[in-house]
């Protein structure tokens, strides 16, 4: 009993992409479906350890890939996990990822020829098969489960499902290869060099085996991969493109990273860590369901991916792997939350990437502009949420200011600036840049050469209402208190004045005062120091507080 279903809207779209751009690298296909199968042997050997009456054989967790030159196929086999018949309809007939509608409004309103480039911020795993097939099958059996299913597809708007009464567990995917590339030598997938070489490439870290098939050296059985955990070598052997394509499966991200971090403990608490900053933020750096991107390990072993426990929400774009010595493989993810080595590991990790974006900061501006730009945002909450770092979180930060049109500043230079008699870092928030600096609240200051950091970001109207100094400097909103500029001339005889103006605005203002801040503009409003901005006042009452 065959049904037929369509992909969902953004699938299909994605899909038509897939099979109708040209792109300069497909070989890339064969990392991801490694990458699940990889995936799905981790996410099987974690489920057999906690549920000891699951059915399963884990004796020879393994990946195969088998060849058919006369056919022209390629299958990529697991005995991992496997996939329901729902799963398969949810997890391969739509796309779930956040970001994916923007992004597809983006390629909609691009050229033709960045759609390759969309695609490899976005990454979209299992279709890429699509750029090397015309037709796709797949025979899944989810672990336990007595039947499994057979999914196909052209890619061309609708797949269909069949049960199958007699599947292996795991799942095989096999790809009917496209014709054209048949006289392409190097990219005849048909062919086991070809394959051998691309998996040497992209996927000689996977710690599972990974055998090829073709017909004709059946015997061959060894690996063709060397299985070794990465960021258990020795930095040296390890070289860079090794680097990329890790992070590569760790993170989902199809581009390279920005900066590779190292972490290590011996002693009480051993570990190993490798990490990574993303060149770019992850699409759902900002939605609510975003997640911390970094895998436990135990021992060289899988036990959890996104390990909330590791890293604080403001670091949720760090990316990569911490692999601890002395941990239960069967942990749960409240016990880690009180787990006295997690607690160390992660106060290690947190300094470790504040040290590298500092570094960055210092020694590498053109990578730290990119990561400020992408990341700076999120980085920020740090100020809010991670007191004890704060002063390093401060100074590994770098915000827009008066000084200069287009490059912003530390708040060290800021300070190195600071002209004699100035006793605060200033600071104004507002929507944009030019709202900003247009405000009556400035003017005293630029005439008096005092440099005004312009705070444009919503979360700094948080941040500036909990940090008040740094590195023992003050820090000071223009647009609260009475600033003291230090020339209080203040002329007299307004007293009538201002006690009428107080009367006829009472509703609307607390108190009516001179001010020595304004040199061209009649009048401005200002807060009570403890106030609330008014851009976070209107955030506040658009959250309905
Ligand atoms: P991603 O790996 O980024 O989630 P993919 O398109 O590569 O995206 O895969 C989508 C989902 O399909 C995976 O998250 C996984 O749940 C499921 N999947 C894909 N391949 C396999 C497989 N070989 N075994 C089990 N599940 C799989
Ligand atoms: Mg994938």
């Amino acid at each position: 009993m065959s049904e037929t279903i369509e992909f969902q809207a953004e699938a299909r779209q994605l899909l038509q992409l897939m099979i109708h751009s040209i792109y300069s690298d497909k070989d890339v296909f064969l990392r991801e479906l490694i990458s699940n199968a990889s995936d799905a042997l981790d996410k099987l050997r974690l489920e057999s350890y906690r549920d000891k009456d699951l059915e399963v054989d884990t004796s020879d967790l393994r990946i195969e890939l088998e060849q058919d030159a006369e056919a022209r196929t390629l299958t990529v086999r697991d005995n991992g996990i496997g996939m329901t018949r729902d799963e398969v309809v949810e997890l391969i007939g739509t796309i779930a990822k956040s970001g994916t509608a923007e992004m597809l409004r983006q390629m909609r309103e691009s050229q033709e020829a960045q759609a390759e480039d969309l695609i490899g911020q976005f990454g979209i795993g299992f279709y890429s098969s699509f750029m090397v097939a015309d037709r796709v099958e797949m025979v899944t059996r989810k672990a336990g489960a007595a039947e499994g299913v057979h999914w196909e597809s052209t890619g061309e708007g609708t797949y269909t499902l069949e049960p199958v009464a007699d599947a292996p567990q795991g799942t095989a995917i096999t790809l009917h290869l496209k014709a054209e590339d048949a006289e392409d030598s190097l990219h005849d997938y048909a062919k086991p060099d070809v394959v051998r070489r691309i998996v040497k490439r992209y996927s000689d870290f996977i710690t599972w085996p990974i055998r090829l098939l073709s017909g004709e050296d059946e015997g061959d059985t060894d690996p063709v991969n060397s299985r070794k955990a990465l960021w258990a070598r020795p930095p040296s052997e390890v070289t860079d493109e090794e680097l990329t394509e890790f992070y590569r499966h760790v993170s989902h991200d199809w581009q390279e990273p920005l900066e590779t971090m190292r972490l290590s403990g011996e002693g009480t608490f051993e570990y190993q860590g490798l990490l990574f900053l993303p060149s770019h933020a992850p699409m759902d750096l900002f939605m609510r369901e975003a997640r911390r991107g970094v895998q436990l390990y135990v021992k060289r072993v899988f036990v959890m991916d996104d390990c909330e426990a590791l890293v604080p929400e403001y670091l949720r774009f760090v990316k990569g792997v911490v692999d601890a010595a002395d941990l239960s493989l069967n942990v749960s993810r409240e016990i880690l939350q009180q787990d006295r080595q997690i607690q160390a590991i992660r106060k290690r990790l947190v300094r470790k990437v504040l040290q590298t974006v500092k570094a960055l900061q210092e020694n590498e501006p053109e990578k730290y502009r990119t990561f400020w730009g992408e990341l700076g945002r999120a980085f920020k909450e740090g100020l809010i949420t991670d007191p004890d770092n704060r002063e390093a979180i401060l100074a590994a930060s770098s915000f827009p200011s008066t000084h200069s049109a287009d490059e912003d500043t530390t708040l060290t230079a800021y300070k190195e600036r600071m002209p004699e008699g100035q006793e605060a870092i200033y600071y104004l928030t507002g929507a944009s840049r030019s709202s900003i600096e247009n405000s009556p609240h400035i003017e005293a200051f630029r005439a008096k050469g005092y440099e005004v950091l312009l705070l444009t970001d919503q979360v700094d109207e948080v941040w500036t209402d909990t940090v008040s100094e740094f590195d023992g400097t003050p820090m000071a909103s223009i647009a609260k208190g009475d600033v003291d500029l230090g020339d209080e001339d203040v002329p007299e005889g307004f007293d009538d004045l201002l006690s009428w103006m107080g009367t006829e605005l009472a509703d609307d203002v607390k108190e009516v005062r001179l001010s020595s801040r304004l040199t061209s503009s009649p009048a401005c409003l200002v807060g009570d120091p403890g106030d609330l901005s008014p851009m976070l006042e209107k955030m506040y009452r658009a959250m309905g507080q």
